[in-house]
């Protein structure tokens, strides 16, 4: 037998999750936060476009992608890194910082990825517990130790919706020793509503130490296609483009982003559905008496605790999938209208039990 890294035997094997289909042929995904509506035609032209040079390698820069990205949010070109989705931006960062010994703290429950991540690039984990289904920052900041290297802080939090405000996010920054990496993960930052949570891009200018980690996938609808970036200052930026896999990001991903950042304002009228859609959700569980987490981004959370299985299975008979978390609770990605009132559906069944 081949030896590997022990590590492995810890890391989950990948089950692919089955399609939920209902009695009467209804399908709805509701279980990975992507955007409900059909690519635009726009982005669709450059993706065939882009389709025709497929025999030649991508742009191993991204020159075009890293040049539209700087112009939209009036930063420097060289704070600008791409990687294939923003997972593997966060991989790349791991792999940046992972020193023998090294520990990265981050918030637990939050994006799943980011135990894995650090399984995998060997540092230790740190995990701080959420208080009451929000980052709890001063307990992050306690947890500083000389070892650690950096720290994740998922804003507004997947899977639980809920944000950081721009107070205690400048105190922790504040508090978070000069060497110590910060990742602002705004995956959802379009989602936003709330004026007081701040804009990663307004809080790294001035802090070296800090970077804003976004993605295509979510708000501008490319989750197929694998594009994320981060943006950070010069030395951050530049160690997470050395531990880039060459030509990471294909042809047509880096196409359609282009085209994506060129229609943005439609896609951002679709992102205002979604919100608008949020808000019917979260009111209508909130009427059916569940607790919901305020949340900022395009899902709710339901603490459900043993139930959460059997509240999966039910949703699953109206052909909604929803994202089951062990004992803990289940995120469900807002959708379309008819999605969401099948979802609805569901849930109030579940409720009356
Ligand atoms: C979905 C998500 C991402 C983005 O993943 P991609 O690799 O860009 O598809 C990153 N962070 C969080 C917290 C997410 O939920």
């Amino acid at each position: 037998m081949p030896r590997f890294r022990p590590i492995l035997d810890q890391l989950p094997v990948y089950r692919p999750g089955k399609a939920v289909v209902s009695a009467d042929g209804r399908s709805f995904k509701l279980s990975s936060n992507e955007c409900p509506y059909d690519p635009l035609p726009s982005v669709v032209e450059a993706i065939a476009a882009a389709a025709r040079e497929i025999h030649r390698y991508p742009d191993a820069a991204c020159v075009g992608l890293t040049e539209a990205l700087a112009g939209r949010f009036g930063v420097p070109q060289e704070h600008v890194a791409l990687g294939a989705g923003s997972v593997t931006v966060a991989q790349q960062l791991f792999e940046t910082v992972s020193d023998p010994e090294a520990e990265v703290i981050y918030a637990w429950r939050s994006f799943e990825a980011y135990p894995l991540l650090a399984d995998l690039s060997g540092v230790v984990s740190v995990r701080v517990p959420l208080a009451e289904e929000t980052h709890d920052l001063r307990a992050m900041a306690a947890a500083i130790t000389p070892r650690t290297r950096m720290i994740f802080v998922c804003n507004p939090n997947n899977p639980t919706g809920t944000v950081n405000r721009t107070a205690e996010l400048t105190a922790f920054l504040d508090e978070v020793p000069a060497d110590v990496l910060v990742v602002l993960d705004e995956a959802y930052r379009e989602y936003v509503r709330d004026a007081d949570v701040p804009d990663g891009l307004d809080l790294y200018r001035d802090r070296p130490n800090v970077a804003v980690l976004r993605t295509f996938s979510k708000a501008y609808g490319l989750a197929g296609l694998r594009v994320g970036y981060l943006i950070g200052h010069e030395p951050v930026a530049s160690a997470v483009r050395k531990t880039m896999v060459p030509f990471a990001v294909n042809s047509i991903a880096q196409a359609a982003a282009i085209a994506s950042l060129a229609a943005e304002d439609e896609l951002l009228e679709r992102v205002e559905l979604v919100v608008k859609e949020r808000t019917r959700v979260r009111d209508a569980l909130l009427g059916q008496g569940w607790e919901v987490p305020p949340t900022e981004a395009n899902f709710v959370w339901l603490r459900l605790g043993e139930r959460t299985g059997e509240f999966a299975e039910r949703c699953a008979v109206d052909g909604v999938a929803v994202r089951p978390y062990g004992v803990e609770g289940a995120r469900i990605s807002i959708g379309t209208p008819e999605a969401n009132d099948a979802f609805l559906a569901a849930a109030a069944d579940f409720r009356g039990r």
